[in-house]
């Protein structure tokens, strides 16, 4: 047993995570999260009592509200969102698109989108695929490779013409953890709004959303919360932007009375006007557990013990693996919930990694993303994963 897990208050929770035969090291929780064992029960009883149960009549005992009753309870516990705020649905990627071109629709006579090239693919992608169809620039900013957006890079980039900024609080490869609101406020500043993706922050980095002045965020469901495969994303729309923005897919469960199938589109006011088509139901199951386990526990104790993680993999590194380079920053304060490191050969590692059961994961060119997911990543999985690369580099 290693003495960290021993003095650590939270280590008794990685009991409540369903085992993973063979799986020694597993530090991939930033891109897919464990199952909690309480999930596997709930997911069972959901099919057989409420989808079996109920039928038809759960949607009006409960699913048609779940996607906002769920965000209400996302944005109390991880996000520093009061109610109404946040909704459960669609995937990341979808609900980019539709706040991109809602906030696009909001500014108009402005020209101009700003985001960094390191942020995630599909963050890019969206933006581009926009700003191509309404012609618009997209004006791009380059960060460090062990960095990512700070305050002084944004502000040399927006103006006049700068309609919206897009940046990951934590950036998925370097793990930098932006200045989420100092930034907000030089977006707001330039007359621009600010769009957060938190995928990578969400469950593990305290955010307060609503005190920093944001105003559209999105995130993941299956990373540090937990929600298995393909589990639905979120949204925040700040309260004060939800009359006057509008999100362009126009579905029926976003309309304003749904099951009067009526003619023409009329928003439902809200939140619940960002939402499109059926909720999923099933998909939300899961990510319940991870929520009511992080408002348990507190998620500032959460990011205590990631801070701790993060810095024992680096102190690690430093010693173990001196050839390898940092490519995360040092500073913990400025760091997310993961460590990148950088060698020439590492690609070559992964197969022997996996079999070993040791699983990282690894980013191209040559990074290895160790992600520690503080509720059920030990201290000893990481000494173990950094001293089997040491082994195989060997
Ligand atoms: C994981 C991740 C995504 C994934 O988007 P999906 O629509 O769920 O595939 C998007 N953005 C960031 C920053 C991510 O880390």
């Amino acid at each position: 047993m290693n003495p960290l897990d021993d003095a650590d208050p939270l280590a008794g929770y990685r009991d409540l995570f369903v085992a993973s035969p063979g799986v020694v090291a597993y530090l991939d929780g930033n891109s897919l999260g464990r199952p909690l064992a309480a999930s596997v029960e709930r997911l069972t009883a959901f099919a057989r009592d409420e989808w079996g149960g109920r039928l038809i009549r759960g949607w009006d005992e409960g699913w048609m509200d779940l996607p906002l009753t769920l965000g209400d309870e996302l944005g109390r516990v991880a996000l520093g969102a009061a109610e109404g705020q946040v909704a459960v649905a669609d995937s990341t990627t979808v609900l980019l698109y539709k706040l991109v071109r809602a906030a696009l629709d909001a500014r108009p006579g402005r020209t101009e989108i700003v985001l960094d090239r390191d942020n995630f693919p599909t963050d890019r992608y969206v933006v581009e695929g926009i700003a191509a169809d309404r012609g618009l620039t997209v004006r791009w900013i380059d960060t460090d490779a062990a960095g990512g957006v700070t305050p002084d890079l944004v502000a040399m980039r927006v103006g006049p013409d700068t309609a919206l900024t897009v940046f990951s609080s934590v950036a998925y490869r370097s793990g930098y953890l932006a200045d989420v609101e100092r930034i907000t406020a030089i977006t707001h500043a330039a007359g621009a709004l600010s769009l957060w993706d938190l995928c990578h922050s969400a469950g593990v980095v305290p955010t307060e959303l609503d005190a920093w002045g944001v105003d559209l965020a999105v995130g993941c469901g299956y990373k540090y919360l937990n929600g298995g495969p393909g589990a639905p994303a979120f949204l925040y729309v700040r309260r004060e932007l939800q009359e006057s923005l509008r999100q362009p897919i126009q579905g029926w469960m976003g309309s304003r009375a749904p099951f009067e199938m009526g003619q023409g589109y009329a928003p439902a006011p809200g939140i619940r006007g960002s939402l499109s088509g059926t909720p999923p139901i099933v998909a939300m199951q899961p990510m319940r557990d991870m929520i009511a386990l992080l408002g348990e526990v507190g998620i500032d104790a959460v990011r205590a013990k990631s801070e701790a993680l993060t810095s024992y993999a680096v102190e690690l590194v430093d010693e173990v693996l001196p050839e390898a380079r940092m490519s995360s920053p040092r500073d913990p304060a400025r760091r997310g919930g993961h460590v990148t490191i950088d060698h020439p050969r590492f690609a070559e590692l992964m197969p022997e990694l996996w079999r070993r059961g040791v699983i990282p994961d690894f980013r191209r060119p040559s990074g290895i993303r160790l992600g520690m997911s503080p509720l059920s990543t030990s201290f000893a999985e990481v000494d173990l994963a950094v001293h089997t690369i040491r082994e195989l580099l060997a």
